[in-house]
């Protein structure tokens, strides 16, 4: 409780403030993590789909892959704390970044403004050419299915086709859906160029989005930020890490909304910073309450 009132004194004093966000918030959405998972996905390892090697081998595999995410990811609503983030990015403007490691557009969907949300992984409701020569990209593309020949491949099983044997017993079980072999004509491709489009995000093996990256460190450099809120993410690992690390090294304080929290921030043994120990979803939200109840913004869903 007193951590909390201090956290809430300090979030009132705070000029400018970062958030960042990762797979916990939408985990409260019911989307599963996907990185550092051993998740498979029809059999396949879903770390082995996510890469530039995977895609120019098999682009009909991957596509159906993506289209089972991007179908999942729609399928989901934000919760309470991606709307806490919107509000709170809604209020303060330019004085305020949102970095988020997620890929499944919650936090575009739950209001947030374009100008101060990063998408440091990219989107998987955004389109990219793959060729080197066109740099054509579609982004908030929600389209399902993205082409005739993706339909109903977002489903592992399938539940119309259910398996009935009258004769024996009357249990029903849906039958698991093979990957389609699909060819690279049935695929979305680049209408400036007509060759094929390509997920929007970040495979293992690539690097992080430069341009976004360099708009990050710029925020963060130009001036003293006061605040970096770390939810729904341990902030541990990179580049989560190396921006709260450098933030506090300028005097900021940090506060960590996470189900995993270090035993030593729980007992403020750590200075200058914070943990929230739950579902970010329920803690967040009730954290930035006198805020945001201070400055009641719209947020749309
Ligand atoms: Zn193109």
């Amino acid at each position: 409780m007193k951590a909390l009132l201090e956290f809430q004194d300090h979030l009132q004093k705070s000029r400018r403030i970062v958030a960042l966000v990762g797979a916990g918030l939408s985990v409260s959405s019911g989307l599963p993590t996907y990185r550092g998972t051993q998740g498979l996905w029809k059999n396949f390892n879903m770390i082995d789909l996510a890469t530039p090697d995977a895609f120019y081998i098999d682009p009909g595999l991957v596509w159906q892959f993506y289209s089972w995410r991007r179908f999942n990811a729609l399928k989901a609503k934000p919760n309470k704390g991606h709307q806490a983030v919107s509000q709170l990015a809604q209020i303060k403007g330019n004085d305020y970044i949102t970095i988020t490691q997620n890929v499944d557009g919650l936090q575009s969907r739950s209001g947030h403004p374009k100008h101060n949300l990063y998408e440091i992984h990219g989107s998987l409701f955004e389109l990219k050419c793959t060729s080197f020569t066109c740099n054509y990209t579609d982004r908030d593309n929600f389209t399902n299915p993205l082409t005739p020949a993706l339909a109903d491949t977002e489903y592992e099983y399938d539940s119309k086709r259910k398996r009935r044997d009258l004769d024996t017993d009357q249990s029903i079980s849906p039958q698991f859906r093979p990957v389609k072999e699909l060819a690279e004509l049935d695929l979305p491709s680049c209408p400036a160029c007509n060759e094929l489009l390509r997920p929007g995000v970040v495979w293992f093996g690539e690097s992080l989005l430069l341009l976004v990256i360099d708009q990050i460190d710029n925020f963060i450099e130009e001036d003293h930020v006061d605040l970096v809120l770390v939810i729904g993410t341990s902030g541990t690992v990179y580049p989560a890490n190396s921006y709260v690390d450098r933030i506090k090294l300028k005097g900021g304080k940090v506060a960590v909304f996470n189900t995993d929290i270090d035993q030593d921030v729980l007992e403020g043994k750590v200075s200058n910073t914070w943990g929230f120990k739950g579902d970010a979803a329920e803690t967040l939200p009730l954290a930035l309450k006198p805020l945001l109840e201070k400055n009641p913004a719209s947020t749309t869903i």
